[in-house]
Order: C-alpha cells, then structure tokens, then sequence
C-alpha cells in the first residue's frame, strides 16, 4: 500500500465567481502531521472540505487513503469512514451522552455491537483524559473537554487519516493546552494528521511539512524551521509578524 494517504493535486475550487482555490497541491504522507497556515479567507477550510468531500471540488485530484474522491465511481462512504474531521465548533449530537456520541456512528456505520462499542469509546475517552465523563451531556462539559469528546469519537471510527480544522479557535485561552495536548500525544503515536491552525507554536513543534496558504494558493511550504523560522516569501513574513 502507498505511503501518501491524502495526495491533493491541482484542486480547483470556486463559489460562483469567487475563485478559492487555485490550484492546490498537497501530500500527507503515512505518520505525517501537515500543518496549514495563513490568514482568514485563504481557502483553507475549503481545501480540508474538499479532501473530505463535504465540497466538491471543480476540477483536480483527491486521493485519500486509496480512494480517489475525485472519482464519480468512488463509494464515498466508504472512503469518507477513513477520515476523522475535527472543526473548530465541536459538533457533538447534544441529546446524546458522551458515550452514546462515541458509540452511534461504530454501531450504525461500522456495524459493532454494543460491547465492542463502548469498550473502544471508554479506550478512546481515556487517552483524552475524560474516562469520568461517558455519563455525561455534552452540555455539561466545558468547551475543551466537548473537543476532546469530538477528537475521541473521531478516533473511535479508526481513521486512516485526522483533519482538525482550527479546533482550538472558538475556545477560551485556559483550554487551548489541553486540546493541543490530546493533538500532540496522537501525532507522537504517529497518528496520519492535517490540521489548519493559528497555534504558531504547535505548528512549529508538532508539524513534519508546515504550507503558508494565501488567495487559494501554497505560497510557500517546508519544515517549520523554513516556514515559521526562515520564510523566503513576503507574503509569509506579513502574515508572520502578524500572528507571532
Ligand atoms: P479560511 O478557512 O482560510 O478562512 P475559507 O475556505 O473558509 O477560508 O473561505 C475562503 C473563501 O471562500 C472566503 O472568501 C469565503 O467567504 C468563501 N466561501 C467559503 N465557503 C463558501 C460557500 N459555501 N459559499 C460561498 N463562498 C464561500
Ligand atoms: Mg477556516
């Protein structure tokens, strides 16, 4: 099997008139964390749409863990089950328990018993730290705590690859760390990940490839040290002091 579980090429996205991207190249390979910079409008929750196919990119390739998205033919189903997608709103059904949340989509999609369910939901709820909190609301949880909550279902579906699209933006500053962790933990068991995020510091420290993305394009990409540390572009360098 390949080692490039999510190959993007030449993706061509637009809204009507509005171009968003304009021709994206991108490669996560097996292990990888890529992690995806630039300012707000830069198509970059557009691109992760796409490679999930929540959008449907106008002309381009998507390759996801063996299945070409970009394929009519493709069972999308299918393919989509091999994609943890993580947003920056944490989406949890909110008349379900946490475990219950852990549970729907394995029992339904995946056709696993009860058992099975929610012994790899309490697994999963441990390694977020949140074993004590199966019986609870998603109401009753802080926000950070809701996050890892949407990170340990994710997992629960045994994804080939993780998308987090900011998931740490709409969280009070106190719970930033927690979440982060939980990230930095997965990428160390050499979870496949891409994750769009402001956190310069994450991106520096946790990220293999780290791509600047401006106006619909990559505008500059390599390791954290060329990106954040050594940027070649100007583009790159306004934004950077910036956020910095
Ligand atoms: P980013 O995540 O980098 O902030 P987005 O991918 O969300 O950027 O958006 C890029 C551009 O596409 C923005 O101008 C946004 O308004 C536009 N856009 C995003 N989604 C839609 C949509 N469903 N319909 C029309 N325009 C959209
Ligand atoms: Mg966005």
């Amino acid at each position: 099997m390949s080692d490039v579980i999510v190959e993007v090429s030449d993706l061509h996205k637009s809204f009507g008139h509005l171009e968003v991207l304009k021709g994206i190249d991108l490669e996560v390979r097996r292990g990888e964390v890529v992690c995806i910079i630039g300012p707000s409008g830069s198509g970059k929750s557009t691109l992760l749409r796409c490679v999930n196919l929540l959008e449907e990119p106008n002309s381009g390739k998507v390759v996801v863990n063996g299945f070409e998205l970009t394929d009519p033919d493709v069972d999308i189903d299918r393919a989509r089950r091999t994609i943890g997608m993580v947003f920056q709103s944490f989406n949890l059904f909110g008349h379900l328990s946490v475990l219950d949340n852990l549970t729907v989509a394995q029992r339904k999609v995946l056709k696993r018993d009860k058992a099975e369910a929610e012994r790899i939901a309490l697994d999963n709820l441990a390694k977020v730290g949140l074993s004590d909190k199966a019986g609870a609301m998603p109401a009753q949880l802080s926000g950070g705590q809701q996050q890892r909550v949407a990170i340990a279902r994710a997992l629960s579906m045994n994804p080939a690859v993780m998308l987090f699209d900011e998931p740490t933006s709409a969280l009070d500053p106190e719970l930033v760390g927690d979440v982060l962790a939980v990230m930095r933990q997965l990428a160390d068991e050499g979870m496949t990940m891409l994750v769009v995020t402001h956190e310069m510091q994450f991106a520096r420290e946790v990220a293999d490839t780290v791509l600047f993305m401006d106006g619909g394009v990559v505008v500059e990409q390599g390791s954290p040290n060329q990106v954040i540390g050594n940027p070649q572009q100007q583009r790159t360098r306004t934004f950077l002091a910036r956020v910095l």
